[in-house]
């Protein structure tokens, strides 16, 4: 079955000059880190390529060699589309206006309707970029110093460093590959998920000031106005959600990101069997049991009581 679909890739690259390859707004490791595997993989093949985030790559990440060629929106015409990591052809933002087909949609998350004509969706992949290093050999793709460290990437920012539940031995063997291959983990590891920078824990500071908790549940919001005084300038919420999941007994963190007065994305964790992937789905989102999102219209305090009863409802009618 991905014998077929990579021969396809591969006869499709072969009359194609010009790429896009695109993938989620508020862009994680795994995000930005199969971009640019995949970007500079085709580069050194001696493809002209365009690696496009519509939020551009966030501050952590623009260590990574290729980061700079990482454009908000297309520059020019092209002849074939990879979507990477994308769960929701609704997530790659504005960038979809200047799409009319996907030639390759790449990725681990289960919620994929797979959306594209070729479609390599592996949702017992920890992250895309274990797909990516898996197939990377068959489809021809070198693995250059560059393609290794942010093909790491996404491995170690979807692990949150190889400790998530979905981590098996294939992908701490795809893992020691990329390190036989010259990834340097603990550098690696400190750079994309240990450092913090000043703004991104005084943001945390303002969420952790207000935290709830009720059995199971644990929850914190930051307001519009958090992130300003805290001089944050991403959308997301600096990674707090998985800090909160980190509280003894929290089977189920959540936090609520004000986006504007009438956007409000939540972020959900669960640990211990639960599943927070279909709450995610009941309010248009998406992800995976142990990590799911959604962006949901409406004020604050209205979005945080109707995702907050919700999710108790479920989680707890289906535990009990
Ligand atoms: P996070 O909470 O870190 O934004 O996302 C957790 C997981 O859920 C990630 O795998 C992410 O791609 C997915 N996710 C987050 N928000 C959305 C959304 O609005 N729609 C979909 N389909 N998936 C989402
Ligand atoms: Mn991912």
């Amino acid at each position: 079955m991905s014998q077929a679909i990579l021969t396809e890739i591969k006869q499709r690259l072969e009359q194609s000059n010009n790429i896009l390859i695109t993938s989620h707004i508020r862009p994680d490791g795994d995000a930005v880190g199969s971009v640019i595997a995949v970007g500079l993989a085709l580069q050194e093949l001696g493809k002209k390529v365009q690696m496009v985030l519509n939020d551009g790559v966030p501050a952590s990440f623009r260590f990574l060699e290729g980061a700079d060629q990482v454009t908000k929106y297309p520059k020019q015409e092209f002849d074939m589309v990879f979507v990477v990591d994308c769960g929701d052809l609704n997530r790659v933002g504005n960038v979809v206006d200047y799409i009319k087909t996907i030639d390759v949609n790449i990725d681990h998350h289960p919620t994929n309707p797979k959306f594209g004509e070729l479609n390599l969706v592996q949702s017992d992949a920890v992250s895309t970029t274990e797909i990516l290093i898996e197939h990377f050999p068959e489809l021809g793709f070198p693995f250059t110093p560059g393609v290794v460290d942010a093909l790491m990437t996404g491995l170690v920012t979807d692990t949150q460093g190889f400790k998530t539940s979905n981590v098996h031995a294939g992908a701490l063997r795809r893992a020691a590959d990329m390190i036989e291959k010259g990834a340097d983990l603990p550098d690696l590891t400190y750079r994309v998920l240990t450092r913090k920078s000043f703004e991104a824990v005084s943001y945390w500071a303002a969420g952790l000031s207000l935290i709830e908790r009720e059995g199971p549940f644990v929850w914190a919001s930051l307001t519009y106005q958090d992130r300003k005084k805290a001089n944050y300038n991403g959308r997301d919420d600096a990674d707090l959600v998985n800090f909160l999941s980190r509280i003894e007994g929290a089977n189920v963190a959540l936090v609520f990101i004000e986006q504007t007065d009438n956007e409000v994305k939540i972020s959900w964790r669960a640990k211990n069997g639960y599943d927070v992937s279909k709450i995610a789905q009941v309010f248009g989102g998406g992800g995976h049991v142990a990590a799911a999102g959604a962006t949901v219209e409406g004020n604050l305090p209205e979005v945080r009581d109707k995702v907050l009863k919700i999710t108790k409802e479920t989680i707890l009618d289906n535990k009990n």
